[in-house]
């Protein structure tokens, strides 16, 4: 398919403890592989408010948790690339990751600890408002899904350092047919950058449109390293 390429699931250093490139530096890897666009999706939990929201200010910890974007954003623009703000969140529940795009900064700043509920209620209380997709459900032997608490999963996620069972979430996505099944990187260091994505007909410009464009199911997953995967996907779409 033609396109455009996009990684729905990337972290920078500024924000997230376990990211290790600075987002200008994740922003000229994508480029130089040929994408034109990712979204910025970092962690959102309340491990990382324990550690940087000292003064229980929520709009100080989004100083901070935007940072990663905003630089990652400033270099986008610099090169004529697309940079979407998106979040992954966890809940005090368990060690669950999900994305979430269909946000911007306003939206952030107005649902303060929102990622200290949990996945269930924060899906029925923004479920007509945000896309959420469930990252890696079954990483390292996860057992505990909520398959009600999400729009889809993650078929493939590129992170080496994990098994992150993508044959099981593909089985998941074939009880639910109806799920959205997507492809990201989650690239957090030296090597970890354009592994996996989707191709997009159009570009898009902020989260928004992104959630759209997945909405309208105008995308197609592309991961040359997991290609029976998006053979899967694509059998499934075309119900061949
Ligand atoms: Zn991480
Ligand atoms: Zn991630």
């Amino acid at each position: 398919m033609q396109g455009y390429r996009y990684d729905p699931h990337t972290h920078t250093s500024e924000t997230s403890k376990c990211g290790h490139l600075p987002a200008a530096e994740v922003v000229e890897r994508y480029v130089k592989n040929g994408f034109s666009g990712l979204v910025v999706t970092d962690h959102l939990h309340p491990e990382y408010l324990s550690r940087i929201d000292t003064e229980h200010d929520w709009q100080k910890a989004m100083d901070h948790y935007l940072t990663g974007y905003k630089a990652s954003k400033k270099r986008g623009d610099e090169l004529g690339f697309d940079v979407i703000l998106g979040a992954e969140l966890r809940f005090p529940e368990n060690d669950n990751d999900y994305l979430v795009y269909g946000i911007d900064e306003d939206w952030l700043r107005s649902h303060p600890y929102m990622c200290c509920t949990s996945a269930r209620e924060f899906y029925e209380k923004f479920h007509n408002d945000v896309l959420i997709i469930h990252a890696h459900p079954y990483r390292d032997g996860n057992l505990t899904v909520f398959e009600d608490a999400v729009h889809g999963s993650e078929i493939i996620n590129g992170n080496p350092r994990h098994d992150n069972h993508n044959d099981l979430a593909l089985e998941l996505c074939r009880r639910h047919p109806d799920f959205y099944r997507l492809a990201g990187s989650d690239t957090h260091q030296d090597g970890d950058e354009a592994r996996a994505g989707v191709i997009l007909p159009e570009r898009v410009h902020d989260s928004y449109q992104y959630k759209a464009m997945i909405e309208a199911r105008r995308f197609r997953l592309w991961s040359p390293e997991f290609q029976s995967f998006v053979d899967a996907d694509e059998a499934m779409r075309t119900g061949k």
